[in-house]
């Protein structure tokens, strides 16, 4: 808990607030403007030391930072409850509040109070807001995750026309690295997108956040900011755009669509308000062709655990096990290509190639490495300076950048035969001009304070007025001692000293016995007297006066000229912007090559072979995070193979139906085989012997309801809601991972449900696909469904205890252990004893009248009623809402409160 500013006495610089009730006092006039210029940001409305928040936003902040909410003075007869932080603490409070979501406008005083008091007793001090703080719109380092990148998303829609679906284009800037992209998407892909770059802020105009149909999507996603209609404005986009740039027209960016300007100028336009017009330096947009990258929803990212655990943690997710990067830069590119893996075969060579190359180049490995280590975030370092928010460690930066950067030309250029993407990268990194580092290494210090305010960073000897100004301040002492000794010699007077006090400033200081002769002539034209004290008399002189002015005034003269040459370095490393950004690219990519090779070298990874084909062909797979956990280099983790690839004649890909007991490795077996699809499509290596791998377009994957209660859901719902929508999307190059589906119900529903699925996956789909299941009758799909293949996890029974082998192999397993399992987890004997009677008695009764599941008819869908149905009102009440759903735009809650809607209207039903 952090005090609140105590309540003085005097209240808003303005006096007392205005007695009676109407009227509002000159500051708070001031502060409700200014409050009604930014009705959806929190107001730091800054007061000497304190940023202060009035009203609703101190009650909104005092709640989410946990300060002491007060009161101060009156508005319209009523309290004012108040709170604030102190100035020097800002950063932190903004910190949590942006991520909660919120956003602040910084109102700072744009004048010394003591101007304000010149104009007249009741004159407010100017303010003005300088910044918007918004989630999306970050520079600062310490508001920002080095490792991550921080997304401001638009999101622009054009209208379904009849028969056709919405269309819409999103548009994505990381203001604090340049990026800037564009993409023309469908609904579904949207939502994938957002999945992937999971932005820190959104924005979409008033009308697509009121949408009823996308309102819901939209709610459950974290800061969302809706814009009035003019940021999204058709007519306007592209000179926005290419204004923001400097340029009369976009073609230079391509062939934009008119909804993709229309996306890209709302991020423009959002940027230059929160930034007060300020622009930061963005690379100009680079269009996503659809489908480049492999499609992988939210529910399937959290699944596999793909840049954080399910518990939200970044350790124990497949980005933590295989980041080896060593520059904050190089952690960001990675985990973009962890979410965005490519889809086209020859671009993903590329990247093999130039991991391939440092797998084999040892040296230049480890080289490249320690380079890297000496490579600062340029690129974050770069937008500070533009936006004005640098300091003297981004210069410092820049120039370490520079030179790295340079010297890693230098060792790359030793390989004629580099790997294409790497030479590119080479290219890069000659590009700033080394005569800036030059620059900045002469000028800049040795030891760097945080703030340029501070000054001391530019280094001596680089400009003789500067150090002239310094000499005067850091050695004034030497300066008046030597003044003291002059003095003494021309009066003669050894006891002279110089002497300094804040009443007098310096003076000259003889005793009592020495007075006469320096106030009578010729020395009293030199000496003035000012003082006569018991034992002393004090003098001044011109010439003290002079120097004591001088150094009053050298320090605040060595900060201006420091400040403005801060100012020419920064303009210097701004008109160089693009070079040293593509530099920054470059690093960030070799720092990927040889991370990723590392990794490869460390764990023992290969290249994959990524073809045009529908192949799936892993040899001795191995799960990365989980045979990192179990820590061994071939040790305790077994390796399996899995083959999806169309079993000839056929054109379309395998299913693996995994059978086998609990905890005998089929989750982890499954997770495995995707996460090697994502880590090959990336641009790694993969933890295999040997892996081919047909690009996949789509990779899906669910887990059957575990109880979630907590979160208030029906977890069966969400279950069926996702294994919806993987049914009504996966085409023939998608990867499907089911894991347990039909779990969440009645051993029957849930029998029937995996049933029907697998044979929609198999017919419908025609998708490679991996299902794990405890339901054993579904291996009797094998027989009818050609392309589905029965496996399992070999289990041994020893002295009757089971014991996990982890090993996959053709076949089905013939029961499910289940009572082994559980006397493994220590279930007291007694109840182990009563279950297996149990069990047998239940299998004996099943045996005396079997279920019979090979007759069940394949693909006879449902019977067909014999005759029509008579007209039934509530029936079709009940199927106009069922038409009118969307269940991929809906959210598990809304899924389930439409389903509670249906149940009703069947409910009305005569029976
Ligand atoms: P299931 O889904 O069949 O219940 P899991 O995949 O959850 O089983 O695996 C249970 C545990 O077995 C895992 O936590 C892991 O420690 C271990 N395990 C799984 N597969 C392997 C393997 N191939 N080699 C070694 N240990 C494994
Ligand atoms: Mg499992």
């Amino acid at each position: 808990m952090d005090a609140a500013r105590p309540l003085t006495p005097s209240g808003f610089e303005s006096g007392p607030p205005a007695e009676g009730a109407a009227r509002a006092t000159p500051v708070m006039e001031q502060y409700i403007e200014i409050k009604t210029a930014n009705p959806d940001c929190l107001l730091f409305y800054r007061m000497g030391d304190f940023y202060e928040l009035f009203f609703e936003d101190a009650e909104i902040a005092a709640r989410a930072l946990g300060i002491v909410l007060t009161k101060r003075g009156k508005h319209l007869g009523r309290d004012i409850p108040m709170c604030g932080v102190p100035v020097h603490r800002s950063d932190e409070y903004l910190h949590r509040l942006i991520a909660m979501g919120h956003r602040v406008a910084v109102c700072e005083q744009l004048e010394d109070p003591a101007e304000a008091r010149k104009r007249g007793g009741k004159s407010v001090v100017r303010r003005d807001v300088i910044r918007l703080v918004t989630p999306g719109t970050l520079t600062e380092d310490t508001l920002l995750d080095a490792r991550r990148n921080n997304y401001l998303l638009a999101i622009a829609r054009a209208r379904a026309s009849a028969g056709e679906d919405s269309r819409f284009a999103i548009a994505w800037i990381d203001i604090s690295t340049g990026e800037f992209r564009i993409a023309e998407c469908d609904r579904a892909a949207v939502a994938a997108d957002i999945a992937r770059l999971e932005p820190g802020e959104i924005i979409v105009s008033d009308a697509l956040y009121a949408d009823p149909e996308f309102a819901p999507y939209l709610r459950t996603l974290p800061a969302v900011t809706p814009l009035t209609r003019d940021v999204f404005d058709g007519a306007s986009a592209e000179r926005r755009l290419a204004g923001y740039f400097g340029l009369s027209t976009t073609d230079g960016f391509g062939a934009l669509s008119r909804l993709e300007l229309i996306a890209a100028a709302a991020c423009i336009t959002y940027v230059e308000r929160t930034q007060l017009g300020q622009r930061p330096p963005l690379s100009p947009p680079v269009r996503e062709p659809q489908g480049a990258t492999l499609l992988i929803d939210q529910a399937t990212r959290s699944n596999l655990e793909l840049v954080r655990t399910l518990a939200g943690e970044r350790r124990g997710s497949l980005l933590a096990a295989i980041d080896r990067s060593v520059t904050a830069a190089g952690s960001r590119l990675l985990a973009q290509r962890l979410a965005a893996p490519l889809t086209g075969a020859d671009a993903i060579g590329r990247r093999h190639d130039a991991v391939a190359f440092f797998v084999a180049n040892a040296v230049a490995r480890a080289d490249v490495r320690e380079r890297l280590k000496a490579a600062p975030d340029l690129a974050r370092s770069l937008a500070r300076l533009v936006v004005g928010r640098g300091g003297p460690r981004d210069l410092a930066a820049i120039r370490d950048g520079i030179i790295a950067a340079a010297g890693l030309a230098a060792e790359l250029e030793r390989f004629p035969e580099i790997a294409a993407e790497l030479a590119q990268a080479t290219q890069s990194l000659r590009r700033p001009d080394p005569a800036i580092a030059d620059e900045l290494a002469i000028a800049l210090a040795d030891e760097l304070p945080h703030l340029k305010r501070d000054g001391g960073f530019v280094r001596a000897g680089y400009d003789g007025v500067l150090d002239e100004a310094r000499a005067l301040r850091d050695e004034s002492r030497r300066v008046i001692a030597a003044l003291q000794g002059r003095y003494a010699d021309t009066a003669g007077v050894r006891g002279l000293k110089i002497r300094h006090n804040n009443v007098l400033g310096y003076f000259v200081e003889v005793t009592a016995q020495h007075g006469e002769k320096l106030l009578a002539p010729p020395l009293n034209a030199t000496f003035i007297h000012r003082q006569t004290l018991a034992g002393q008399v004090r003098f001044t002189t011109t010439e003290l006066g002079e120097l004591e002015a001088k150094i009053a005034s050298a320090a605040d003269r060595a900060l201006g000229i420091e400040l403005e040459t801060f100012d020419k370095l920064a303009a210097t490393v701004i008109t160089a912007a693009t070079a040293i950004k593509d530099a920054a690219g470059a690093l960030a990519i070799l720092d990927v090559a040889t991370a990723l090779s590392q990794l490869a070298v460390e764990r023992h990874y290969v290249r994959p072979e990524i073809d045009g084909s529908l192949d799936f062909i892993v040899e001795g797979g191995r799960h990365p995070v989980v045979e990192q956990v179990l820590g061994g280099d071939g040790g305790p983790f077994v390796a399996n193979d899995c083959d999806l690839s169309p079993p000839p004649p056929a054109p379309h890909g395998r299913i693996y139906l995994l059978t086998g007991p609990n905890m005998a490795g089929k989750s982890t077996y499954l997770r495995q085989n995707a996460l090697i699809a994502i880590l090959a499509q990336m641009g790694s290596f993969v933890p295999a012997r040997r892996a081919r791998i047909g690009v996949v377009d789509r990779l899906f994957s669910r887990v059957g309801a575990a109880d979630d209660i907590a979160r208030g859901r029906s977890t069966f719902m969400v279950e069926m809601v996702e294994t919806a929508a993987i049914l009504n999307q996966a085409g023939e190059r998608a990867l499907v991972i089911l894991d347990e589906i039909g779990r969440g119900t009645a051993t029957f529903d849930g029998l029937s449900i995996a049933w029907a699925t697998i044979e929609h996956l198999h017919e419908t789909n025609r998708c490679r696909a991996l299902f794990a299941t405890h339901f054993h009758e579904l291996t009797a799909l094998a027989a009818k469904l050609p392309r589905l293949f029965n496996a399992t996890v070999r289990v041994k029974e020893w002295q009757g205890e089971v014991v996990f082998l982890h090993e996959v192999m053709p076949g089905a397993a013939d029961r499910s252990y289940g009572i082994q399992v559980a006397k493994l987890a220590g279930l007291p004997a007694s109840v182990i004893e009563r279950a297996k009677v149990v069990l047998a008695k239940l299998e004996a009764d099943d045996r005396a009248s079997p279920r019979g599941f090979d007759d069940l008819p394949l693909f006879a869908a449902a019977p067909r009623p014999a005759s029509p149905a008579p007209h039934d009102a509530a029936v079709d009440s009940v199927v106009a809402a069922l038409a009118s759903l969307h269940p991929d735009e809906m959210s598990p809650r809304d899924a389930l409160e439409a389903l509670y809607a249906l149940k009703t209207k069947a409910a009305a039903r005569e029976p």
